[in-house]
């Protein structure tokens, strides 16, 4: 399976609107970060698509996207939520209906805010994006892949990362209750959040991003989620081995397997 990183990017994107930090002003690709996502294409050609964020649009034209089958949903900020409209062109092209999941409370929210994408009677038109809306929880086989939903704490809120394979994607995480760290053990790969070096109420920091890597253990680790305080190069310096700094358009290639635990 291939994962492709669409997006690392904090809330604001970097650069910021009108900041010129040396991060923003940077010229290094490796620091334009566009809002976080991901996608893991199987050896079929079957895509699932983690959150819609506001440039979803420009992630997809830029890696080339022609294809979504199902999309799983961390959580309903805007940040991760709002690019949901552009799933459209995926449903013109695929002339059917695409399903979300999400835990209980995330789908109420998505389906309270965009109600218009949630048609009651089975529709035939595309002008807006078709969706059907899904609860996840534990594992699953979502568009025949098998997905594991793994809960973890975003400040008072429980959201959802998910764990494909030897694959796990936590993302705007600030706790991980300890009924969540059997499915993360034995990882290939591990995407976690990495806000800044300040503490945060609903995100880890760097310092807590590097003490989770430690106990989770994963092969590598790559830090994502991060603001124009987190440069590149600087940050990859500060790094122990087997920890590195995500950018936008990361691919990595894993072995599919069917059993993921
Ligand atoms: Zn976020
Ligand atoms: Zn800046
Ligand atoms: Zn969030």
């Amino acid at each position: 399976m291939q994962i492709t990183l669409l997006g690392v990017g904090s809330s604001a994107g970097t650069p910021v609107i009108g900041c010129a930090c040396p991060t923003c002003r940077s010229n290094n690709p490796k620091n334009k970060r566009t809002r976080c996502s991901m996608t893991v294409t199987m050896d079929d050609g079957t895509v699932l698509l983690v959150d819609t964020g506001p440039d979803l649009r420009l992630q997809a034209l830029r890696e080339n996207m022609n294809r979504v089958d199902a999309v799983l949903y961390t959580h309903y900020h805007a940040d991760h939520l709002n690019g949901l409209d552009d799933l459209r062109s995926f449903c013109q092209r695929q002339r059917k209906p695409i399903p979300v999941y999400a835990n209980e409370h995330t789908i109420q929210g998505i389906m309270q805010r965009f109600s218009y994408a949630f048609p009651v009677r089975e529709q035939h038109h595309w002008d807006k994006p078709v969706l059907s809306g899904h609860v996840a929880s534990g594992k699953m086989e979502i568009a025949g892949v098998e997905v594991q939903a793994v809960p973890v704490l975003h400040g008072p809120y429980e959201i959802l990362s998910y764990r494909i394979g030897k694959m796990a994607y936590l993302t705007d995480v600030s706790d991980i209750p300890a009924t969540s760290m059997g499915a993360l053990q034995g990882l290939e790969v591990l995407f976690l959040d990495c806000l800044r070096d300040r503490f945060h109420p609903s995100h880890f920091n760097l310092e807590q991003a590097l003490h989770w890597a430690g106990r989770i253990g994963a092969r590598q680790t790559w830090l994502i989620h991060m603001t124009h305080d987190l440069e590149y190069e600087e940050l990859s310096r500060r790094l122990p081995p087997g920890i590195q700094v995500a950018y936008d358009g990361l691919r990595l290639t894993l072995p599919e397997i069917k059993t993921p635990i």
